[in-house]
């Protein structure tokens, strides 16, 4: 595993990922009953963005900071705001520090991590919680071994760092025998787009294997080139309802405030609601 997320941490990826991922979370804590989230690949959880392995790529000044210069309204900058204690933008908040700020009382999270490293700074950094519990161990074993969760609402956020080339076959079959075992969560996969038809194998398992409520949103912000890494993709199982709209709003607003002509903002159905 050579994959550091350090290195990215506030990319230009990031930005609909994690504003997505709070858009679910709020849907989430509309209704009181419990909800438990599945971070299956967590990272270290929060980042230093002054850190040599940041600094080395400089990823976050085209991302996080771009959008945070832009002045545009963002839920997520308001998050990363709020998580830098409204000083400058020093740190950067990884998924499970973003779903840990969305927990309510009796909420839970289960953040999975592999890398022998990262696994203890991730402990580290989620601290002492009851409601967070820090796996070290295969995100796809994790799904097949912690679901369904006992309060049978919640979220599933699959995140790779796509090192190894089946890892889009991995992926779709994790899902669907999750979803088998699972139907009713709600599951969301990043995948990274560098070429006008970005897992196309994903996107056709889950029609093939008829599954239902399918949504695919992506934002790029150049074409595509076949190599470099220009956007980001997330395929959404059972969203809450009305995301379709808000990410419709969210993915326009960010390529507007990213000033990217070039760019495409893409919401679209992989297979029908039900
Ligand atoms: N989700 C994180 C976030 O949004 O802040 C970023 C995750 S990063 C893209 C992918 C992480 O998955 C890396 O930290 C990597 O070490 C870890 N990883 C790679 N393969 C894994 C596996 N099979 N199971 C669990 N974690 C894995």
């Amino acid at each position: 595993m050579n994959y550091r997320h350090a290195y990215h941490a506030g990319n230009h990826t990031e930005l609909l990922k994690h504003s997505a991922l709070i858009l679910i979370l709020r849907h989430l804590q509309a209704k009181e009953k419990p909800f438990f989230v599945l971070d299956t690949h967590g990272g270290i959880g929060e980042y230093d963005l002054g850190s040599e392995k940041a600094l080395k790529t400089g990823e976050a000044d085209g991302g996080i900071r771009r959008l945070v210069k832009s002045g545009a309204p963002s839920v997520l900058v308001d998050f990363v705001r709020g998580f830098n204690g409204g000083g400058d933008i020093t740190r950067y908040p990884g998924s499970p520090a973003i779903i840990r700020a969305h927990l309510r009382d009796k909420d839970r999270l289960a953040a999975c991590e592999l890398h022998h490293d990262d696994i203890d700074t991730l402990r580290r950094n989620m601290g002492r919680d009851d409601r967070v519990a820090v796996h070290h161990r295969d995100a796809y074993e994790a799904m097949n071994a912690l679901l369904p969760p006992t309060e049978r609402r919640g979220l599933v956020l699959i995140d790779p760092p796509y090192e190894k080339i089946d890892e889009e076959d991995k992926l779709a079959s994790a899902l669907l025998k999750a979803h088998k075992k699972w139907p009713t969560g709600v599951y969301m996969a990043w995948y990274p787009i560098k070429s006008s038809t970005s897992f196309p194998r994903l996107k056709r398992a889950l029609a093939e294997a008829e599954i239902p409520n399918v949504l695919c949103a992506e934002l790029t912000l150049n074409p595509t080139d076949e190599i470099s890494l220009v956007g980001g993709g997330l395929i959404i199982i059972n969203p809450p309802w009305q995301l379709d709209k808000e990410l419709e709003n969210l993915t326009n607003d960010l390529r507007t405030a990213m000033r990217s002509p070039r760019g495409r903002a893409d919401v679209s159905w992989v297979t029908p609601q039900k």
